[in-house]
C-alpha cells in the first residue's frame, strides 16, 4: 500500500538517473536509510533546488510502499546546505569519508537518532574549521591533517553509538584504569586498550605510547567545537613554530579547551597531544584497524584511496 511520509533527512549519496532524473540515497532522523527516485531533479528549473546536493539537509516528502525499497520523492526543503564544504578538498574528503561510512552501517526502517546528530553536528563543525593561512597551503599533508582529526573523532564516536565503544581508559582483562600503566596495547579485535602487565612478553595488540593513547581518548570524549579549536591552534610541521610562541599560545588560553579534553591525565602535557594529531596516520591506522574488526570491510573503501593521497602528495 502507498503511504506518504515527511522525515528530516541528510543528503548522502545522489546519482543522476537516465535524462531528467537521480537516484538520492538520504538518511533520515526518523527512518533511517531511504532511497527515493526524484522524477526530473536534472532539469534546470527542478523543484528540488539545492536540497538534494550532497550532505544537504532537508525536509523531504516521499511515497513509500511496503513492497518496495526505491520511494518517489515528492518534495524537498532546503534547511542547511554544506555547499561551502566542497570549497576545499580536504575538507570535502572528510565529509565524504564521514557520509560514506554513515551510508555503510545504516539500514532502511532502522533509524539513529544520535548517530543522526553526530554527523549534521560534525558537517557543521568541518564547515566552520577555520582554513588554513595560504602560506600553509603547500603541502596537501600539512591541510589533511586538521580534517583527518575531525573524520577519526567521528569514526570513534559513531562506532561507540552503533554499540561498538573502544575501551580506553581500563584494561580489558584485569580492569585496573590505564593510567599509570603505559605503554599500553591496542588490541583492535577485543575493541579496547591491554595493560603491560596482562600484555605478557608477547603482546598481541598495537604498542600505544602515551600521547597516541592520549590523543584517541581526546577524539572519543571532546566536542567537534573543541576538537576544531585545539586542531586550528596547532603548529604547523612545515613551518615550525618555536618554544616561545607555544608557550604564548598557551597563555593566550588556547589550549584550555585541550586540557579539559583530557579529563585530568597526567603524564603528557599538551605538547605531546599535539603531536599526536600531527603524526595522525598512525592512530588513524589503529581506528581503521579496529573499525575492520567489528564492521563489513567495505565501510573502510573510502579510506584507501585517503590513505594512498596522504602518502602521495
Ligand atoms: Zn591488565
Amino acid at each position: 500500500m502507498r503511504r506518504i511520509v515527511r522525515a528530516e533527512a541528510v543528503c548522502l549519496r545522489v546519482q543522476d538517473y537516465h535524462e531528467s532524473s537521480k537516484l538520492v540515497t538520504f538518511f533520515t532522523l526518523e527512518h533511517g536509510k531511504v532511497s527515493c527516485l526524484a522524477k526530473g531533479a536534472r532539469r534546470l528549473k527542478s523543484k528540488f533546488g539545492a536540497a538534494l546536493d550532497l550532505f544537504a539537509q532537508s525536509r523531504i516528502i516521499y511515497y513509500s510502499h511496503e513492497t518496495r525499497t526505491l520511494f518517489t520523492l515528492s518534495d524537498a526543503e532546503l534547511v542547511r546546505s554544506f555547499s561551502s564544504l566542497a570549497l576545499l578538498p580536504e575538507r570535502f574528503l572528510a565529509a565524504e569519508q564521514m557520509a560514506e561510512f554513515v551510508l555503510r552501517v545504516i539500514q532502511p526502517q532502522d533509524p539513529s537518532p544520535q548517530l543522526y546528530q553526530l554527523l549534521l553536528n560534525y558537517l557543521s563543525t568541518l564547515e566552520s574549521f577555520p582554513p588554513l593561512p595560504s602560506a600553509n597551503r603547500q603541502s596537501p599533508i600539512v591541510n589533511l591533517q586538521y580534517p583527518a582529526a575531525l573524520v577519526c573523532s567521528f569514526l570513534l564516536k559513531a562506532a561507540s553509538f552503533l554499540g561498538f565503544r573502544p575501551e580506553l581508559r581500563r584494561c580489558l582483562i584485569c580492569r585496573r584504569p590505564i593510567e599509570n600503566q603505559r605503554p599500553a596495547y591496542f588490541d583492535p579485535g577485543r575493541g579496547g586498550i591491554i595493560c603491560p602487565r596482562c600484555a605478557g612478553d608477547k603482546p598481541s595488540g598495537a604498542r600505544l605510547d602515551s600521547a597516541s593513547l592520549d590523543m584517541l581518548c581526546f577524539l572519543l570524549y571532546t566536542p567537534a567545537s573543541e576538537i576544531a579549536q585545539v586542531c586550528s591552534a596547532i603548529p604547523q610541521p612545515a613551518i615550525g613554530i618555536n618554544r616561545q610562541e607555544r608557550q604564548d599560545a598557551k597563555e593566550k588560553g588556547e589550549m584550555a579547551k585541550c586540557e579539559q579534553g583530557r579529563q585530568g591525565r597526567q603524564g603528557s602535557g599538551p605538547d605531546n597531544l599535539q603531536s599526536a594529531i600531527c603524526n595522525l596516520q598512525s592512530p588513524l591506522d589503529l581506528v581503521l584497524g579496529f573499525l575492520g574488526h567489528h564492521f563489513d570491510p567495505l565501510v573502510l573503501n573510502s579510506f584507501r584511496w585517503h590513505a594512498g593521497l596522504e602518502r602521495n602528495p
